[in-house]
């Protein structure tokens, strides 16, 4: 039966470090050795090994705890938050941040055999993120447009990419661009197309306290971006599928 239990070396190896070293710090370390990015929409899951998320979790825990404790808050007596830094740790590491550890879905792509080129949108998906500057939630929907080139995906598989791209701290400008490079990377369209909008509740909750605005923003790549024609009738199909425009 296949094993997630790290050999013994591998396990004396992870104790020994963990002893001296907390668990982000030899992920941190190794990201840096290879001179990789980690910002908050990074994704960096190459560099964990298994069996670390678990230490990882536990490690979060613990510094959520220390926060609610300066927070003045008593977790020890309050039975409302006595576990919410464990709900907390597990919420990031696992769900709204599983972008950020996870691997990426797998996807299956095939080649176009029958060379497709009508091009297609579909949507809305759902967009559950939050954003970089304040961990709040931004939510909203996003449409995706395809001219297929060389390969194709099934359309369920859109939805786990861009919930995967989502699932990370994010500012909008830079998720729209972040799935935009995973979708090219999936299936190497001729034409590709996106538009998110989403609300943002660092503006509805806090700070300006407005909260009926929503942000639009959209990327347009390869032949939407320089035919014309294909770029209106891509935005032609997004305005029927959505009323957005
Ligand atoms: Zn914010």
């Amino acid at each position: 039966m296949a094993s997630i239990i790290p050999s013994d070396n591998i396990k004396k190896q992870m104790d020994e470090n963990i002893s001296s070293k907390l668990i982000s710090e030899i992920i941190r370390d190794r990201i840096k050795s290879q001179k990789h990015r980690f910002h908050a929409n990074d994704n960096i899951s190459d560099f964990i090994n298994p069996g670390e998320l678990e230490i990882l979790q536990k490690e979060v825990t613990s510094r959520v705890k220390d926060l609610l404790k300066s927070l003045v808050i008593d977790i020890e007596n309050d039975h409302n938050t006595q576990e919410t830094a464990e709900r907390v740790a597990k919420m990031y590491i696992n769900e709204v941040f599983k972008g950020r550890y996870h691997e990426k879905p797998k996807v299956t792509s095939f080649p176009n055999d029958k060379n497709l080129d009508e091009i297609y949108t579909l949507g809305p998906i759902s967009v559950r993120s939050a954003c970089s500057h304040h961990f709040v939630p931004i939510l909203g929907e996003c449409w995706i447009g395809i001219k297929p080139g060389n390969k194709v995906i099934g359309i369920s598989k859109f939805v786990r990419v861009a919930d995967w791209v989502f699932s990370r701290p994010h500012i909008q400008e830079e998720a729209v661009m972040i799935l935009a490079d995973e979708i090219e990377k999936l299936c190497e369209p001729k034409g590709l197309g996106i538009i998110i909008k989403a609300e943002h509740y660092c503006m509805k909750w806090r700070g300006v306290k407005e909260p009926n605005t929503s942000m639009i923003n959209s990327v347009v790549r390869g032949d939407f971006r320089h035919d014309p024609i294909l770029k209106q009738e891509f935005f032609e199909l997004i305005k029927q599928q959505s009323g957005l425009i």
